[in-house]
């Protein structure tokens, strides 16, 4: 059998492909805020419903612009999760601020918000969570929190493409929150990402921020990155975008068929979709309890030896890799350790066919 892989980018025709880039070959403006660009931004605004969007060349750099347009302080102190891509964290320490570990509740991996309060201080300048594998972070409390102790907020809204909570679109809360399109995610433009704020006062800078901090030939007023995303990539989202509501649905059903296939068996642990979110399906995240007869690395290699990619998303937790585990110890946030050590993500893209989930499961279950 040929090998099943954890994710498979969705592709739109070649032709549909070719046609969108046609423009963008004639004109030859290959980057830097083109009308392929404009046009993607426009769109997403929408269809992510946010008040203000500026497109990026990926999800990480999103998050460093980020923290630069809130001006924290150099040294100031970010709570953050562990349970996370590397990112995530390197978006804190690259732009010389400290991250503090919160740990995450063990129901659906989201930042524990009964622990933040503790661990702020009189450095602790902003709060950024992850909407990891989709699940939305419980917002009201973390608003609550920031504006008590006067701390922004920004959100890792990369696996959370398309979801909506309490009827708005999940890039709307926060000050920032920030999206990925990586070829990996549920929507992608090869490599990109997107910046979504509430306040449009952060508009130019944003944009200033994203070209080296040109505000124009004669005046640069800040130290910024090359954060554009070019025309080809722009191009791959316009096409993605027209797709996007039949890929979500083609998830949906996978996923149900993997709950039907897993759910109730002991051991096993599957996350319930929360009231109120309209889901994605960006991953299917499986935990494997002391109750169940084998341990994840033994269901992993079993998999593998299958030809089927699962992935260990996230292990590492970000605060026992190497470029951190002299300062931290991730015993100090011990429910996303454990999870770390029992969770698999299982093989999740639109194509992916019934028949296959239920191979996987099958192997699971022997
Ligand atoms: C993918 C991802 C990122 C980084 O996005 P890129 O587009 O790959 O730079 C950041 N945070 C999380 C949680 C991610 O999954």
């Amino acid at each position: 059998m040929d090998k099943i892989l954890v994710t498979r980018s969705s592709m739109p025709d070649f032709e549909e492909y070719i046609n969108e880039i046609k423009e963008v070959w004639d004109s030859r403006w290959l980057t830097n805020n083109g009308v392929k660009n404009r046009q993607l931004k426009e769109e997403l605004t929408k269809y992510l419903d946010v008040d203000n969007l500026e497109t990026i060349v990926n999800g990480h750099m999103a998050l460093e612009i980020a923290v630069q347009v809130l001006d924290l302080p150099k040294g100031g102190e970010v709570i953050t999760t562990p349970f996370t891509f590397v990112s995530t964290t390197h978006s804190i320490v690259r732009s010389g601020l400290i991250p503090v570990f919160c740990d995450i509740n063990p129901d659906d991996y989201t930042i524990d918000v009964d622990k933040i309060e503790a661990l702020i201080t009189d450095k602790t300048c902003a709060i950024l969570p992850v909407h990891v594998y989709g699940n939305i972070c419980n917002i009201e409390a973390i608003d609550e929190i920031a504006k008590k102790h006067n701390l922004k907020v920004i959100y890792d809204a990369a696996h959370t493409f398309g979801e909506k909570y309490n009827g708005r679109g999940i890039g709307s809360y926060g000050d920032i929150s920030i999206f990925s399109f990586h070829a990996t995610k549920v929507y992608h433009t090869i490599e990109g990402g997107a910046i979504c704020f509430k306040d449009s006062a952060l508009q130019n800078k944003i944009e200033e921020v994203r070209d080296f901090g040109i505000h124009d030939e004669e005046s640069i007023p800040f130290v910024g990155p090359n954060g554009k995303m070019n025309e080809f990539c722009a191009a791959m989202g316009i096409c993605n975008l027209r797709h996007i509501d039949g890929e979500i649905e083609k998830r949906k059903a996978i996923v149900e068929c993997y709950i039907e296939e897993l759910q109730g068996i002991e051991g096993i642990k599957i996350c319930k979709p929360r009231e109120n979110v309209d889901p994605n399906y960006a991953y299917f995240p499986v935990v494997f309890t002391d109750k169940y007869k084998k341990n994840r690395d033994q269901i992993f290699d079993e998999l593998a030896a299958e030809n089927i990619g699962a992935r260990k998303y996230f292990y590492p937790i970000t605060n026992a890799i190497e470029a951190y585990s002299d300062k931290y110890d991730a015993k100090d946030t011990p429910v996303a350790l454990d999870i770390s050590k029992r969770v698999l993500t299982l093989p999740l893209f639109a194509d992916l066919s019934l028949e296959n989930v239920k191979k996987i499961c099958s192997i699971i279950k022997r």
